[in-house]
């Protein structure tokens, strides 16, 4: 089967490579839908997880199921299905503790382009199909749905883990594609102000047609000046990080009140240490903390926030600014999340 592969650190292209063998638990699929990410940028030209050879990209797909275990249940060949970028073993110990994206070590539940070949090939092998697997709902397209592989679970994970409640007033940083789904997700929970910081003004736009009250131009000066402005030297009840560097870190404890909480969906690529600044932290007192997480995925959670889509809470194709046909053009839409162009969120490819 053909695939497009991570050859190299630095290096992508078109390989061959033989149809992956289906276990009993598990499904081979074929896209319909694929996205790249962010991600996907960072393993092949930032080294993110060191030298790869030959390795299929990409882990945002919907697609048909073309082959089934004899002891997978709910799937049968030729359903459309929906797989989320992380799939877990779900009898794993870690799983059974609540952390299934750690399940077999931390992070390990992130398999597409790690670990094994990633969807952007003719076939794709998903481990544990049915908890790793949801049907396509009717009404929902293909390509909203391939946002639910990736996007919106992560940028949805930021509020959880920053626990915003009714009324909170959110700063989210960061509004690419997982940042403008944190700023949905945080609205969904019910924040009352939502102030993004970003600089592009496509993502703005998007970013307020999600529900962002007030924009942060991280360009114009510091990102803490602006929010403290913004809110009377209040500060902010929670912050969901999305995007910028470790830095960023300094002004997210800053910014908050006692008693705030950080989500962290944001990839730290470089560096040993994120520093917290010890005053503004109460000196170790303040009831400030930090939690950052991988994705969850999961057959529930997938169709849950499908669900979110099919009755007209999300709509996720205000992501989509880049559309192609063919499998050929995943390399197109790659290399535009690479080059980010000023008016790009997200790429899509129909099969
Ligand atoms: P993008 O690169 O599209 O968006 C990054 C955002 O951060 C943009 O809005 C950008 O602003 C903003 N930004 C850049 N520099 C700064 C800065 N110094 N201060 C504040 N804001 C800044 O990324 P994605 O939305 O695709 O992904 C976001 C992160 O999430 C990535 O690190 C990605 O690897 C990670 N990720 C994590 C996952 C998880 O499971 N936890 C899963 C998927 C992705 P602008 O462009 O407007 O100037
Ligand atoms: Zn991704």
């Amino acid at each position: 089967m053909k695939g497009f592969a991570m050859k190299r650190i630095g290096e992508t292209g078109w390989i061959e490579k033989e149809k992956p063998k289906c276990g009993p638990l598990d499904a081979l699929v074929s896209p319909i839908a694929i996205s790249p990410c962010s991600s996907d940028i960072h393993t092949v030209w930032k080294s993110a997880l060191g030298d790869r050879h030959d390795m299929i990209l990409g882990h945002e797909a919907v697609g048909v199921v073309a082959e089934v275990g004899e002891l997978v249940k709910d799937f049968k060949v030729g359903d459309k299905v929906v797989v989320p970028a992380i799939t877990p073993d779900w009898n794993s110990i870690e799983a059974q503790g609540g952390y299934s994206m750690h399940s077999g070590g931390m992070l390990s539940g992130w398999k597409f382009s790690n670990f094994k070949d990633g969807v952007f090939a003719e076939y794709f092998h998903v481990n544990d199909a049915d908890g790793n697997m949801a049907h396509l709902p009717d009404g929902v397209s293909p390509e909203a749905a391939v946002m639910l592989c990736d996007m919106i679970p992560t940028g949805f994970h930021g509020a959880e883990l920053a626990e915003v409640e009714y009324g909170d007033t959110v700063c989210v940083i960061g509004i690419g594609p997982v940042g403008l789904m944190s700023v949905a997700g945080a609205c969904l929970k019910g924040a009352s102000r939502v102030i993004a910081v970003g600089s592009r003004p496509d993502c703005i736009r998007v970013a307020k047609e999600y529900g962002a009250t007030d924009i942060v131009n991280y360009r114009n000066g510091s990102i803490l000046e602006q929010v403290m402005h913004l809110t009377d030297n209040k500060g902010v009840d929670r912050v969901i990080v999305a995007g910028g560097d470790n830095d960023t870190f300094i002004d997210a404890i800053r910014m908050l009140k006692p008693g705030g909480k950080i989500g962290n969906v944001n990839y730290l690529g470089e560096g040993d240490y994120v520093k917290i600044p010890r005053l503004d932290w109460g000196n170790g007192m303040g009831h400030k903390s930090i939690s950052g997480g991988l994705m969850p995925g999961g057959r529930r959670r997938v169709e849950k926030l499908a669900s979110l889509i099919k009755y007209g809470k999300l709509d996720p194709t205000k992501l989509l600014t880049h559309h192609f046909e063919g499998f050929e053009n995943v390399e197109k839409a790659l290399l535009l999340m690479k080059d980010k162009p000023k008016d790009i969120i997200k790429p899509v490819v129909l099969i």
